[in-house]
Parts: structure tokens; C-alpha cells; sequence
């Protein structure tokens, strides 16, 4: 497995792949590897046939206050987990290598990015996309994974992919769960003892959507109201940036479930700050 630390190199070592006929993968993160991150990675061998992770910090996506500076990093670790997965390549860069000093050109989505996340964290998604997009252009993928974890995340960079042409198949892969099931995160080490009991209220709130919507619920209304009163119900209450029923193409709320709609929350937790969601459908109702 070779470690990878500038954009010259990952562009040569992609193109001589792509020219031995190789379809090379990336899996884009920001390190702090887990099982979601490994389960991406597994989903990338099946579709190519050399897979690159990068692990990039990118300070561009993060606001004022967010936990840029704190954020986990452990680039041995990491390392280690990707060897262990056969990963072929690992791309590290820094942010001098990632961004000049006087960098001026960034991507923006302007219709995905505007609901859910994008409320609460301006520019995010700039920061996002940009990178995303820088990487595609260092690995030269021909697919790259994203999880359906960050859901919003992952619809804005599909649009990105269809508006800008980019010849980058992008695969979703499903959300990991611990065994009691919090979604897995990077920030999940944060929590403390009782932060981490309280946390369980988001997967209860939309497992009880799930169970409603197969029951025959379709008003979002109702369901939004339900999984509130389950979130709040801790001691103390966590704090709700949103509960949001939307459209999974649009990402606009939605009054009934018809389609493919994503059920999407945001809480803060103390100090920090858990997304879920789940996808339902109300599809032959
Ligand atoms: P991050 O390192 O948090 O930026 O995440 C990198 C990629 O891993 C993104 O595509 C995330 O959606 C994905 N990811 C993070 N946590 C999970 C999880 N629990 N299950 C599936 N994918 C995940």
C-alpha cells in the first residue's frame, strides 16, 4: 500500500492505473477511521479494482466555532485500518498542498444545499463540494463512495456530478450502526457516558417512523410531530436543529410520503453535533 502525500503523485499513480486498465475508486474522509468508513471502503473493491482513501481534514468545510482544530486525527491509526483492508493507495495531503495561500475559486450547489444542514452551517457545502471536487481531481476516480450517513451531503454531490459533467460514477452506501444503533461518526468519541445514552434517541425516533410508515402512515406532519416528542423525551432534552421529512430528489419538505422521501434529524448533544436519517417510501400505498 503505498502513502501518498501530493497531487502530482496521486495524478501519476492514477493515470498509470487507469492505463493498465485498472478502474480506480475513491473513498473520500476526513480520517478518524471507523467501521462506516471501512464498510465504504469494502464497497469500492467491488466496484474497482484499485482503491484510494484519502484522509483530509478540510478546513474550507468547517464554520466558525465547528471543531476544526479538535477534530480526531490519528494518520497512523488510519494507515493501519487501510492496510489491513488491502486499500492500494492512501492520500494524504496537507492543506498547503490542498489549498494556495491565495486559493479564490470554490464550487457551490445552490438548491440542495439551501434546507436541512445547509441552514445551520453557511458554506458548508461550498467547502464540501470544493473539496470533493479538488479530490476527484487528484485520484482521477472513475467511482467514488459516500454515505448515505451524510445523505444530504451525498444528493449535493450527485449534483454536482450531473451539472459540471464530471465522469465520476457516484455509489451510496448504507449507514453503519453500532450494535445499540447510533450511527457511527468520528464525533461519537466525544460523547460522555450519559451524552452517549441520551444519543439513542435518534435512532429510536426514526426507527418508530419506519415502523409508522410500514403501518401505513403517510402524513409527515404526524410523523415529524412523533419523532420530536420521542427526542425530547430525555433527561435533559437534547437540543433539535431539525427534523425534516423531504423529498429524496429535491430535498424539499414534503406534507405526504409518496416516493422515495428522507427522514432527516440534526441534534446537539452538549457540545456536539449528531445527524441520522433514514429513507422511506410510501410507494404502492
Ligand atoms: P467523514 O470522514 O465523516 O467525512 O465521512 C467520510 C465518508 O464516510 C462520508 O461519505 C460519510 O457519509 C461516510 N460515513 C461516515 N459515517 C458513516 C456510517 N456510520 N455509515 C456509513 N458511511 C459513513
Amino acid at each position: 500500500m503505498l502513502v501518498i502525500r501530493t497531487i502530482r503523485e496521486m495524478q501519476s499513480w492514477a493515470r498509470t492505473a487507469r492505463a493498465a486498465g485498472r478502474r480506480v475508486g475513491l473513498v473520500p474522509t476526513m480520517g478518524g477511521l471507523h467501521e462506516g468508513h471501512l464498510s465504504l471502503v469494502r464497497c469500492a473493491q467491488t466496484h474497482a479494482d484499485g482503491v484510494v482513501v484519502s484522509l483530509f481534514v478540510n478546513p474550507i468545510q468547517f464554520g466558525p466555532g465547528e471543531v476544526f482544530a479538535a477534530y480526531p486525527r490519528d494518520e497512523a491509526g488510519d494507515v493501519a485500518l487501510c492496510r489491513d483492508e488491502h486499500v492500494d493507495v492512501v492520500f494524504c495531503p496537507d492543506a498547503g498542498e490542498m489549498y494556495a495561500p491565495d486559493h479564490s475559486v470554490s464550487v457551490d450547489e445552490t438548491a440542495l444545499s439551501a434546507n436541512l444542514c445547509g441552514r445551520f452551517r453557511p458554506g458548508h457545502f461550498r467547502g464540501v463540494v470544493t473539496v470533493v471536487l479538488k479530490l476527484f481531481h487528484a485520484a482521477l476516480p472513475d467511482m467514488a463512495v459516500f454515505g448515505r450517513k451524510d445523505a444530504q451531503q451525498v444528493r449535493v454531490i450527485e449534483r454536482m456530478v450531473r451539472d459540471l459533467n464530471i465522469p465520476v460514477e457516484i455509489v451510496i452506501a448504507p449507514i453503519v450502526r453500532e450494535p445499540d444503533g447510533l450511527a457511527m461518526s468520528s464525533r461519537n468519541r466525544y460523547l460522555s457516558p450519559s451524552e452517549r445514552r441520551r444519543s439513542l434517541c435518534l435512532h429510536r425516533a426514526l426507527t418508530q417512523v419506519e415502523q409508522r410508515v410500514a403501518q401505513g402512515e403517510r402524513d409527515a406532519g404526524a410523523l415529524r410531530e412523533r419523532m420530536i416528542a420521542v427526542i425530547r423525551d430525555g433527561d435533559p432534552p437534547v437540543d433539535i436543529d431539525y427534523v425534516e421529512v423531504v423529498d429524496w430528489n429535491t430535498l424539499r419538505p414534503v406534507d405526504h410520503i409518496r416516493g422515495e422521501t428522507l427522514v432527516a434529524v440534526a441534534v446537539r448533544i452538549g457540545r456536539t453535533r449528531l445527524i441520522d436519517n433514514t429513507v422511506v417510501s410510501g410507494a404502492g400505498c
